[in-house]
C-alpha cells in the first residue's frame, strides 16, 4: 500500500514538474479591419452562408468594444478605431489615440508592449504580416513613436522618433515577416543599410519564398517580400472594385454582372500568410527556455476594405482564417499554448440587397456609395457596398469586432462582451503567471 502510495505522489510529482516547467506560448491573431461585415462578406461567398469558416467552429467567442482617445484631449473618446491605437491597447493594455505607436494621446510617453516583456523575462517571439512590416500592427508591439508612419530614416514624419524599422531590430525579435523590400534599401543613423544592420544584429535576411519555406529551425529570421505590402492573393473579376452604379443612356442601371472572384496573378512568388505562419511558429518554438508570445497579422482585410474591393478582403480574410487553423492546430498538439484571435476594428464593408430601384431608375442621393455584385458558390448574389464616401478612401467602422480564444482556464474573463483593453490582462496572466 505504502509503495503505491509513493508511486501516485511521484507521478503525480512529475506530472506537476513537467506542467510547470513547460514554455507557454501564445498566438495573437489580428485580422486587421475584420469586423463582423467583412466575416459575413466572406461567409456568404465562399461558403453561402453556412457557419463554415474554421474560425466558427471555435468554441470561445466573445466581442469586443472598441474605442480611442482623442489627441488633444485625451478624456474624450473617438468611438471608432485604427490599427495603431488598436494594436497599442492590445499590446499595452492602455488606449491611445490615432496612429500613435505605444505611446499615450497627447503626452508622448512610452508604453511597455507585452512583447517587450516577454524578450525580458526570456521568451522568444515573433511578428508576421502580409503588410509592411512596419505597419501599425506589428510596430506597436515593438517599436514608439508619435506617428506610424516613421518607417525609416528620412520620413519626414519621424521628428524625434527613431525610425520603427530600426527599432524593430533592435529589440531582437527573433522572427519577424512581412512586405517592405524598401526598407533594407533605407540607411541608418551611420549610413549603414538596414539590410547590414539586420546581418550585423544575427539576422537571416530572406527574400525569397523558396528559402524561407526551407529555413532551418530557430533561424533568427527577417523575411521580406513586397516592395511595400505585399499583393493580395486574390482580385476582382478583371481586377474590377465596387463602383458607383452607373445608368445607361436610356436612363436605365447597368448593374454589374455578378461574378466569381480571380486569383491575383501579381501573387505569385509570395509566400502565403499560412507559410509565414508555418516558419514563425518554427523560429520561435524551443524545448528550452519560458515559451514564445507570436503575433500574425492578416492585413489586407483592411486595405482593400478602404479601396472598396470585397474580392481583395475575401482572399485576404480566407488566408487568415486558414492561418487560424495551423494555430489551432499548433496550440492541441503542443498543449500550453494560448491562442487568440480578434481584430483592431472594423472596416466600410456591408453586405445588402440588391441596390433599390423604381420604375428602372436609380436615385444616386439614395444609392450613393460604391457597389459590388459577386456570386457565391450555389449561384446566389452576394451585394457588397461601400458607402462611408465616395472617394478614393473608405472609412473604419464603430462596430464591435469578435475575439475567439482557445487554452484558457474558464474562469479568465474573454468571452462574452470585453473592452479592447482588457485583452492585454488576459494575455500577461496566461504567459507570467
Ligand atoms: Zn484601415
Amino acid at each position: 500500500m505504502r509503495f503505491i502510495i509513493v508511486m501516485v505522489t511521484l507521478i503525480l510529482c512529475s506530472c506537476g514538474l513537467t506542467e510547470n516547467n513547460s514554455p507557454k506560448n501564445i498566438i495573437l491573431l489580428i485580422g486587421d479591419g475584420m469586423g463582423e461585415a467583412e466575416i459575413a462578406l466572406t461567409r456568404a461567398y465562399e461558403y453561402d452562408g453556412d457557419p463554415d469558416l474554421f474560425v466558427d467552429s471555435m468554441q470561445n467567442r466573445g466581442s469586443v468594444i472598441v474605442k480611442q482617445l482623442r489627441e488633444k484631449d485625451p478624456s474624450k473618446f473617438q468611438f471608432t478605431g485604427e490599427s495603431a491605437g488598436g494594436a497599442t491597447t492590445i499590446a499595452t493594455g492602455q488606449r491611445t489615440s490615432d496612429g500613435r505607436i505605444s505611446t499615450t494621446a497627447k503626452y508622448g510617453v512610452a508604453l511597455k508592449t507585452i512583447l517587450e516583456e516577454a524578450i525580458e523575462k526570456g521568451f522568444k517571439t515573433g511578428l508576421v504580416t502580409t503588410a509592411i512590416i512596419t505597419d501599425a500592427t506589428p510596430a506597436a508591439f515593438a517599436a514608439h513613436a508619435t506617428n506610424r508612419y516613421c518607417f525609416m530614416r528620412g520620413d519626414a514624419i519621424c521628428g524625434e522618433d527613431t525610425p520603427i524599422i530600426e527599432q524593430m531590430l533592435n529589440h531582437n525579435v527573433d522572427v519577424m515577416i512581412g512586405g517592405g523590400l524598401e526598407l533594407l534599401k533605407a540607411k541608418d543613423q551611420n549610413g549603414r543599410l538596414i539590410s547590414q544592420m539586420a546581418t550585423d544584429l544575427g539576422y537571416q535576411v530572406i527574400t525569397e519564398r523558396e528559402t524561407l519555406l526551407n529555413l532551418p529551425k530557430g533561424t533568427k529570421t527577417l523575411g521580406i517580400f513586397a516592395e511595400h505590402h505585399m499583393p493580395t492573393e486574390w482580385q476582382g473579376y478583371q481586377g474590377r472594385s465596387a463602383q458607383v452604379v452607373p445608368l445607361g443612356d436610356d436612363g436605365r442601371i447597368l448593374y454589374p454582372k455578378a461574378q466569381r472572384c480571380e486569383i491575383n496573378p501579381e501573387h505569385q512568388g509570395i509566400p502565403s500568410l499560412e507559410e509565414m505562419t508555418v516558419t514563425a511558429l518554427n523560429t520561435v518554438t524551443s524545448d528550452q527556455g519560458p515559451g514564445f508570445f507570436l503575433m500574425i497579422e492578416g492585413a489586407l482585410i483592411d486595405k482593400q476594405a478602404h479601396i472598396a474591393k470585397p474580392c481583395g478582403t475575401i482572399g485576404a480574410m480566407l488566408a487568415f482564417d486558414r492561418s487560424v487553423k495551423i494555430a489551432m492546430d499548433y496550440a492541441k498538439k503542443h498543449g500550453n499554448t494560448a491562442v487568440i484571435v480578434t481584430a483592431d476594428h472594423g472596416t466600410s464593408t456591408q453586405v445588402i440587397y440588391r441596390p433599390e430601384v423604381k420604375d428602372d431608375q436609380l436615385d444616386h442621393d439614395n444609392m450613393p456609395g460604391k457597389y459590388e455584385a459577386l456570386l457565391s458558390r450555389n449561384g446566389s448574389i452576394v451585394n457588397a457596398y461601400y458607402g462611408t464616401n465616395n472617394a478614393d478612401d473608405q472609412s473604419h467602422t464603430g462596430v464591435n469586432v469578435p475575439i475567439y480564444s482557445y487554452g484558457f482556464a474558464k474562469d479568465v474573463p474573454i468571452t462574452g462582451l470585453i473592452e479592447q483593453s482588457d485583452i492585454y490582462a488576459v494575455m500577461k496572466n496566461f504567459l507570467f503567471n
